[in-house]
């Protein structure tokens, strides 16, 4: 049984009421590890150590390029340890191997981005009408919170750090308490690289409690909160004490739009790729289908047909193609939403129910399911399930396209499939999304910036754009004519 602790002042640490939480591997339910239960004062003592440790300026005022280096290191040891954090990813997560693996990958392939960006030249000056140089330098903005959930549980982890530390900040860190156990390994490669005392924290436990502090500190200069749009409205209350900046990439309802004269095999792939990758517990995913009329019956035939297909089993376990939701909680809200589609009236075309045969049943299996003939504002259509379900509405043309794709309170990410490029970009330029894709789903870079319009967030992640997250800008004035102004009589 593996023993999860957390990390304050370059210390492994228990909670101060002792309390510990079963942390359960989604593929059989079976509980491998327990983690510290952090409660307020944890969280208080965390951001305490971080607050002392950004004082001390003993990671701001490093040259970025020894910070760097740290972040070059960690990138490695990420590699060294892949194997591993791999495995650990799917016994804690339930993500395939070949998922986690590419989380795993892009983890250090994140902490060598920014660890490249802080070294390159920043900053601007301004010509000014007076006898003056006006410039701006960057600056750390503090002590940063840092709140992740459970589906990219050592990646959406490391999208928040990196660009954190390589700006020079100290940060308090809390993953969700249903996946602690990449990010604890993260915080072993921080005390291997012998980061300085007090710039990386980590508290473990519930939202309420820790995540809460957090939020609310008075000593916590910016929160960046990846998770549910409803804990993210509660953030931002939180977070206005001490007026913190903030940082909030949230839930999504993202439409994928298919045209009659898309390749349609190639539709058809991304498609079901789009929603059922991660057992769509993935922010981004194409959860709901737009399909033109004319190919709409043949275009929910085929998906269904090769949505059974899909072999549904154990991460570990090299056939499998998609694993379990992550916890027994979640699995009941997914089937709440699929009794709930049966109900208003969706036609279920594939999947629906729980798999339990083949000695599936201890753990957290649903079979990829969609529904067709779904109606505008269905719940099934508004509201954000987060697995492995997809509504595949109809539609006339382009212009109702874009009216039925923009019809939620959400704005995260969307595609377009078609072969005519003009109408693809037209689209695209309609779409109230902040993350989109044409002919193709999903694939996100460390380059490009990640984030959502409407109730899908406020700000964006990722590459220039994610560091900026993490800097104050300075106004540096300076007088090249050192006299009297004469302003007022002597
Ligand atoms: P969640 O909002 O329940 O929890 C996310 C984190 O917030 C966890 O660490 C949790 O402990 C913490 N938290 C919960 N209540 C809190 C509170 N009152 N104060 C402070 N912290 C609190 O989300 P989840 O179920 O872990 O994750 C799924 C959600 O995350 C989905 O909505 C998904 O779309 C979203 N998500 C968004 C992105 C993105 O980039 N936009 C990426 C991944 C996941």
């Amino acid at each position: 049984m593996l023993n999860l602790k957390m990390y304050i002042n370059g210390e492994w640490k228990d909670s101060h009421n002792k309390e510990k939480r079963n942390v359960v591997n989604p593929a059989n339910g079976e509980v491998f590890a327990q983690s510290v239960e952090g409660t307020v004062e944890d969280a208080k003592e965390a951001i305490e150590a971080a607050k002392a440790a950004f004082n001390s300026c003993v990671w701001s005022e490093l040259p970025a390029e020894e910070r760097a280096s740290y972040l070059f290191k960690v990138a490695d040891k990420i590699d060294e340890n892949a194997e591993e954090l791999t495995r650990f990813e799917t016994m804690d997560n339930g993500k395939t191997l070949r998922e986690a693996g590419f989380d795993v990958a892009d983890a250090a392939a994140c902490f060598r981005y920014y660890a490249g960006l802080i070294t390159k030249p920043d900053g601007q000056t301004y010509h000014v009408s007076d006898p003056v140089q006006a410039m701006v330098v960057r600056e750390p903005v503090g002590v940063c919170g840092l709140i992740v959930p459970w589906n990219y549980p050592l990646l959406m982890s490391v999208w928040k750090i990196a660009p954190a530390l390589a700006a020079g900040n100290t940060i308090v860190f809390k993953p969700s308490e249903v996946t602690p156990l990449t990010p604890t390994k993260l915080f072993e490669i921080f005390e291997e690289v012998e980061l300085p005392k007090g710039v990386a924290n980590m508290v473990l436990g519930a939202g309420p409690t820790v995540g809460n502090e957090i939020a609310e500190s008075h000593d916590v200069d910016l929160v960046s909160f990846t998770g549910g749009t409803q804990t993210g409205k509660h953030i931002m209350r939180a977070a206005t004490g001490n007026v913190k900046k903030i940082s909030l990439e949230l839930g999504g309802k993202s439409p994928n739009i298919i045209f009659a004269d898309a390749d349609f095999e190639t539709a058809v792939d991304y498609a079901l790729f789009g929603i059922y990758a991660g057992a769509g517990q993935v922010c981004s995913s194409g959860s709901r289908i737009l399909v033109e009329e004319s190919i709409y019956d043949q275009f929910v035939n085929r998906f269904a047909e090769r949505a059974k297909q899909i072999n549904v089993g154990p991460g570990n376990e090299s056939n499998s193609e998609m694993g379990p939701l992550v916890s027994q909680e979640h699995m009941e809200k997914v089937l709440n939403y699929i009794k709930i589609g049966k109900e208003e009236g969706a036609r279920l075309v594939c999947g629906g129910e729980r798999i339990t045969k083949d000695g599936l049943n201890k753990g957290y299996f649903v079979e990829p399911t969609a529904f067709a003939d779904v109606k505008p504002d269905m719940r099934i259509v508004q509201e954000e399930i987060f697995g492995p379900v997809v509504v595949i509405q109809k539609f006339k043309d382009e212009k109702e396209a874009i009216h039925l794709s923009n019809d939620t309170d959400y704005g995260l990410a969307g595609a377009v499939f078609t072969v005519d490029g003009a109408k693809a970009l037209r689209v695209i330029k309609k779409l109230r999304a902040g993350i989109t894709w044409i002919n193709t789903y999903h694939p996100t870079y460390n380059e490009a910036p990640w984030g959502g319009y409407k109730q899908s967030g406020i700000g964006r992640g990722l590459g220039t754009y994610g560091l900026d997250e993490f800097q104050e800008i300075k106004q540096i004035n300076i007088n090249l004519q050192v006299e009297p102004i004469g302003w007022f009589s002597k």
